[in-house]
C-alpha cells in the first residue's frame, strides 16, 4: 500500500462552471484518495461551506480556494488565491461585482452568436449557470448540446476564444489587481496553468506584482513542462500548487485523479499564509 499522500489545489463546481457540487467533488477527491482539496472556482467561493462540511466528513482537508481571471494586455492570465478569508467584506464584495459583470457578458456573447445566425437563447445558457458565475464555457455546452459544434472546446475555437466573432472579455483586472485582491485577503496567490501563458518572461513581472506561487501540476502539463516549471519556481523564489482543473464533465472527461499533487507543498504555503 502506497502511503504517500497526494492533493489537489484546482476544482472547479456548480458554483462556476462546474458539473459537480461541492458534495460530488469531495466524493471524487475521496474515491481518488486524496488528503486535501481546494475549490477554485471562478469568482465564486459559494462552494467552500458545502465543500468543507463534506471534507470533514471524509476526512479531506478543504481549502479556501478561488480562481481569478485577470488580464495582461488583451491576454488573459488566471490567477489562484489559496488560504484566504472567505468572508472578507472586500473580495466578497469584488466578488459579486465581477459576477454581475459576468451576466452582462453572457447578453453580449449571446447577442454577437446570434448576429452570425447562431441562435440560442439566454434561457439556455442561464439554465446550466443556474445560481453560479457564469462563464463561456456554460456558453460552449449550449452550443455542443444543441450539436451546434462537436465538443464544448470547438466553440472557443470557432466562437468564443479571443479573435473570434463572439469574443467579449470579461470585466478587465490588471494581474496586479487580482494578486493584490487575495493577498489583501490573507492569501497565497499562485499563477494557473502556466503553460497558456503567450510570454513566460511575465513570470518575472508577476513575482514583481506580488506573485507567491505557481501551478507546475496540471493536465495539460507534460512531465517535462512540469519539470521545467518546477525550476521556474526555485529560479522565481515561488511555491508550488497543483491540480486537475476539473470542472466536471463540462469539458468531456472528468480530470480529476489525473494529476497528483504531492502533500508535501501544501505545509509552506499554510505557513507562507499565515506570514
Ligand atoms: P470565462 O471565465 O468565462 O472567461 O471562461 C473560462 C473558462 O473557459 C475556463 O473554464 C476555461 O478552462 C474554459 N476554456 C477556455 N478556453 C477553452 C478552450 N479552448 N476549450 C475548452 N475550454 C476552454
Ligand atoms: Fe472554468
Ligand atoms: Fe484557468
Ligand atoms: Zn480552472
Amino acid at each position: 500500500m502506497n502511503s504517500k499522500k497526494w492533493i489537489d489545489l484546482h476544482l472547479h463546481t456548480l458554483a462556476s462552471d462546474g458539473t459537480f457540487t461541492a458534495q460530488e467533488v469531495l466524493e471524487k477527491a475521496r474515491e481518488a484518495h486524496f488528503s486535501a482539496v481546494a475549490i477554485t472556482d471562478h469568482d465564486s467561493v459559494r462552494a467552500l461551506e458545502e465543500a468543507r462540511f463534506h471534507g470533514e466528513k471524509f476526512g479531506i482537508e478543504v481549502i479556501s480556494g478561488i480562481e481569478l481571471s485577470a488580464y495582461h494586455a488583451e491576454q488573459e492570465v488566471h490567477i489562484l488565491g489559496y488560504f484566504f478569508d472567505d468572508k472578507n467584506v472586500l473580495l466578497l464584495e469584488k466578488l459579486k461585482e465581477f459576477q454581475s459583470a459576468r451576466e452582462k457578458r453572457i447578453h453580449a456573447i449571446v447577442k454577437k452568436l446570434q448576429e452570425i445566425k447562431i441562435n440560442i437563447s439566454l434561457d439556455d445558457v442561464f439554465k446550466l449557470v443556474g445560481d453560479g458565475a457564469a462563464g463561456r464555457l456554460h456558453v460552449a455546452r449550449v452550443l455542443y448540446e444543441k450539436g451546434i459544434v462537436t465538443h464544448p472546446s470547438e466553440a472557443f475555437k470557432r466562437f468564443l476564444s479571443y479573435g473570434k466573432p463572439a469574443y467579449v472579455p470579461k470585466e478587465k483586472i490588471s494581474t496586479w489587481e487580482a494578486i493584490d485582491m487575495i493577498r489583501k485577503a490573507g492569501g497565497i496567490a499562485s499563477l494557473a496553468h502556466p503553460v497558456f501563458l503567450p510570454q513566460e518572461k511575465l513570470i518575472a513581472s508577476f513575482v514583481q506584482e506580488g506573485l507567491q506561487a505557481i501551478e507546475v501540476y496540471h493536465p495539460e502539463h507534460s512531465s517535462g513542462v512540469t519539470d521545467h516549471y518546477r525550476k521556474m519556481a526555485i529560479e522565481h523564489g515561488l511555491l508550488m500548487t497543483g491540480g486537475s482543473d476539473c470542472h466536471g464533465l463540462a469539458k468531456g472527461k472528468m480530470l480529476i485523479g489525473s494529476v497528483r499533487t504531492p502533500y508535501e507543498l501544501l505545509e509552506p504555503l499554510k505557513k507562507r499564509a499565515l506570514n
